[in-house]
C-alpha cells in the first residue's frame, strides 16, 4: 500500500523534474554543445528511449498471453462476437464525437483567420504515404503470423490469437492444458511487468527532461492559438464526453475513474504512445477498476489500435486552422469527409507517436487542403502529441469499462476501493476457463 503510494507519487515527481529540467535547459542551455551532446541527445535520449524499449518489450508476450485468457475465459464464441462488436462500435462512436466536437468548436473559435505570413510558410514537412484503405482491411488477417508477431503489428496479432484461443477452446483437453499455460505465463509476464515499471521513475525523468529541452516555448506562442483550441477540445472531450458515457452507459463514478486512471496517463503523456502504455492501462483498468481480465485483455489492446479520440480531435482543429491559415473554404461536404476519414483513419494506424500527423495528410489529401501547410503545426505537435495520447488511452479504458459493465465483467466493490489495485504488487487470480465438454 505504501509502496503503491509511494511508486506512483515517486514517477509524478519524477515527470515534474524532468519538464523543469528540461525546460531550463531550453531556456539556458540550447547552444550549450556540451550539454546538447552529453546530456539531451546523450544521456537523456539513451536512457529514454531504453525504456521506452523496455516499455514496448511488453506488449506482444502481455497480449497474447492475456489475449488467449481473455478469449477462454469469456468461453464462448457468441459472447465473444458480442464483446467484439460492443467495443467497436463504441470506438467508432466516441471517435465520430470526438471530431464532431473538435470541428464545432474550431469553427466557432476560428482559430488562424488572422494568421499572418501564410505563404511564407516553411513547408519542411514532407508527408509520408498513408496505407490506402483497402489494404487496411485486407491486412488485418495476416498473411504470415510469425512476421506480424516480429512487427508488432497489433491487429493481426489480435486476428490470429482470437482465432488460435476459439480453436482452442473447441479441442477439450488439449486446449484446457494449454490454456492454463498461457495464464501461467501471463502472470510470469504480469511480474515482467512490475519489474520494468520499477524503473519507470527514472525513465519517465529522461523523457521529460528531452522533450522539453528541445521543445521550446517559443514555439508554441505563435501556435497558441491552435495548441489552445486543441487543447480545451482534448479537455472537454475527456472530461465531459467520457464522463457522460460513464455515468450513463457504465453506471461509474467518473471522478474515481479519472483518479485511478493516473498512472497511465503519466505513461501516456511521457511516451506519447498508446500501444507502449498497454501494459499500463491493462493493469489499471483490470487491477485499479475491476474489470476482468477476459474483457480488458481485449479491448485495451484493440481500443490502442483503432481509437484515437484525442488524434481526432487534433485533426479536426488542424483542418480548420489550415483551411483559415490558407484562406479556404471548407463546405459541409467536406466537414463530412474529414469526420468519415478520421475515424478511418484511426482504425488504420497504430498508436505510435506522431502517427496523427501521417493521419492529418490523408484527410487533407482528400479534402484538398495543402499538406505542407503541416509544416506550421509540426512545432508543437509533440506537446500535443503526448496531451491527445492520454486522451486517446482515456478513451480505451472508458469503452472498455462500458463493456465490461454490459456483461457483468467489472467488481464495483474494486472499482470504489481507492486503494484497490497496486499498480506495482501484481497478484492475479486464476481466471476460470471454460471449455466445450
Ligand atoms: N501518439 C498517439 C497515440 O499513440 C497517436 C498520434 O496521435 O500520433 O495514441
Amino acid at each position: 500500500m505504501t509502496k503503491k503510494t509511494s511508486i506512483t507519487t515517486k514517477i509524478l515527481i519524477a515527470m515534474a523534474i524532468g519538464l523543469v529540467t528540461g525546460s531550463l535547459i531550453n531556456i539556458f542551455a540550447s547552444d550549450i554543445a556540451f550539454i546538447q551532446d552529453y546530456l539531451v541527445n546523450g544521456l537523456f535520449h539513451v536512457i529514454g528511449a531504453a525504456f521506452v524499449n523496455a516499455l514496448k518489450m511488453l506488449v506482444v508476450p502481455l497480449v497474447t498471453f492475456s489475449l488467449i485468457g481473455g478469449v477462454c475465459g469469456i468461453g464462448d464464441v457468441g459472447a465473444l462476437g458480442r464483446v467484439g462488436m460492443k467495443a467497436f462500435g463504441l470506438y467508432l462512436l466516441t471517435t465520430g464525437m470526438a471530431i464532431t466536437l473538435a470541428l464545432t468548436i474550431a469553427i466557432l473559435v476560428g482559430p488562424g483567420e488572422n494568421f499572418e505570413n501564410a505563404t511564407s510558410v516553411s513547408s519542411s514537412f514532407t508527408a509520408k504515404q498513408a496505407p490506402p484503405l483497402t489494404d487496411v482491411f485486407i491486412n488485418i488477417v495476416p498473411s504470415n503470423p510469425v512476421n506480424a508477431f516480429a512487427e508488432g503489428n497489433m491487429l493481426q496479432i489480435i486476428f490470429f490469437v482470437i482465432l488460435f484461443a476459439i480453436a482452442m477452446l473447441m479441442t477439450g483437453n488439449i486446449g484446457r492444458q494449454l490454456a492454463e499455460t498461457a495464464e501461467k505465463l501471463n502472470e510470469v509476464m504480469m511480474k515482467v511487468v512490475t519489474l520494468v515499471m520499477d524503473f519507470a521513475p527514472i525513465g519517465v525523468f529522461f523523457l521529460m527532461a528531452k522533450t522539453f529541452s528541445e521543445q521550446g516555448i517559443d514555439l508554441i506562442l505563435p501556435m497558441i492559438g491552435y495548441f489552445s483550441v486543441v487543447i480545451v477540445a482534448l479537455l472537454i472531450h475527456a472530461l465531459g464526453t467520457f464522463s457522460l458515457f460513464l455515468i450513463f452507459l457504465a453506471k461509474l463514478n467518473p471522478i474515481i475513474f479519472i483518479k485511478k486512471m493516473r498512472p497511465a496517463h503519466i505513461f501516456a503523456f511521457s511516451t506519447a504512445s498508446s500501444n507502449a502504455t498497454i501494459p499500463v492501462t491493462m493493469q489499471v483498468v483490470e487491477q485499479r477498476m475491476g474489470v476482468s481480465n477476459s474483457t480488458a485483455a481485449f479491448t485495451i489492446p484493440l481500443g490502442a489500435t483503432i481509437n484515437m479520440d484525442g488524434t481526432a480531435i487534433m485533426q479536426g482543429v488542424a483542418t480548420v486552422f489550415i483551411a483559415n491559415v490558407y484562406g479556404i473554404d471548407l463546405g459541409l461536404t467536406d466537414y463530412l469527409t474529414v469526420v468519415g476519414m478520421s475515424i478511418l483513419a484511426s482504425i488504420g494506424t497504430a498508436g505510435v507517436p506522431g502517427v496523427g500527423l501521417i493521419m492529418l495528410a490523408m484527410v487533407f489529401n482528400q479534402v484538398g487542403l495543402p499538406v505542407e501547410g503541416i509544416g506550421l503545426i509540426l512545432g508543437v505537435d509533440r506537446i500535443l502529441d503526448m496531451v491527445r495520447t492520454a486522451v486517446n488511452i482515456t478513451g480505451d479504458a472508458t469503452v472498455t469499462c462500458i463493456v465490461a459493465r454490459g456483461e457483468n465483467e467489472i467488481d464495483d466493490g474494486i472499482f470504489n476501493d481507492p486503494d484497490a489495485g497496486v499498480i506495482t504488487e501484481i497478484d492475479l487470480p486464476h481466471k476460470s476457463v471454460k471449455f466445450d465438454k
